[in-house]
């Protein structure tokens, strides 16, 4: 949405013109997933309380522009964007980030960061929680929106308690991730997190299973609210 009024300043825009773009998408994977390598970064900060993080809002992706290619010459494929001193886990990039894992008390836990107004509302997001709640929760899965920190995932991987870890978002649906590269914070060291991922595959058990599980609504092969199948006469 751009502002379209006649004047030079900063002001409320007197009219606006809304684009809504509309176009096919092709797979995203066309060869299956592939896992992708973070860093994560306390350097560049992505979003702030009292921000704007949780608006698509132009003046949010120009200045992670730099931080991705920056990721990228050393071999990422994605920015981890941390937060604050304690290193919370916030989102991926432009997707936000659900972590599987046993929690120090042995329960299986499904976590993603809370929507406190740093965090991107996203609709797949949204879609992976009711998901879970609806396939996981009677496998034993606790799924919680909290706050955690890179450190939390560093033991968990070190204690063997790591399930996986995956984005989400719009365009690719789910996003497995096989290595997250942490500076350690401050005064740390750096070291590398590994994610389990299945054996001779490029996901875990759970995003694909996610995957499957949106793409059934999205092509109408399974009866869902969020869909609607357009009867074959209108086409
Ligand atoms: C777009 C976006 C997402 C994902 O949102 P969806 O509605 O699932 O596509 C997550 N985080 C950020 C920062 C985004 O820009």
């Amino acid at each position: 949405m751009i502002g379209t009024q006649s004047t030079l300043g900063v002001g409320k825009p007197g009219s606006a013109l809304l684009f809504v773009i509309a176009s096919p998408v092709g797979p995203y994977y066309p060869t299956g997933f592939k896992a992708v390598s973070l860093e994560a970064t306390s350097r560049y900060i992505r979003a702030w309380p009292g921000g704007v993080g949780d608006m698509k809002l132009g003046g949010n992706y120009a200045p992670c522009i730099v931080p991705q290619l920056d990721a990228a010459s050393r071999g990422f494929h994605q920015n981890l964007w941390l937060f604050g001193e304690e290193g919370y886990v916030t989102e991926v990039g432009t997707m936000n980030l659900f972590v599987a894992w046993i929690t120090p008390e042995g329960q299986k836990e499904i976590v993603t960061a809370p929507l406190d107004g740093t965090i991107l509302e996203g609709v797949t997001r949204d879609c992976i929680l009711a998901l879970a709640r609806e396939h996981l929760t009677k496998e034993g899965w606790e799924v919680s929106e909290r706050k955690f920190t890179i450190g939390e995932v560093a033991k968990a991987a070190d204690e063997g308690r790591l399930v996986e870890a995956f984005g989400s978002g719009t365009a690719a649906v789910v996003s497995p991730i096989r290595l997250i590269s942490w500076d350690g914070g401050i005064g740390g060291t750096p070291r590398d997190i590994t994610i389990p991922l299945q054996e001779g595959k490029e996901a875990g058990m759970l995003a694909e299973r996610m995957w499957k599980w949106m793409e059934q609504r999205q092509y109408g092969d399974v009866e869902s609210d969020w869909s609607y199948v357009i009867p074959q006469h209108h086409l």
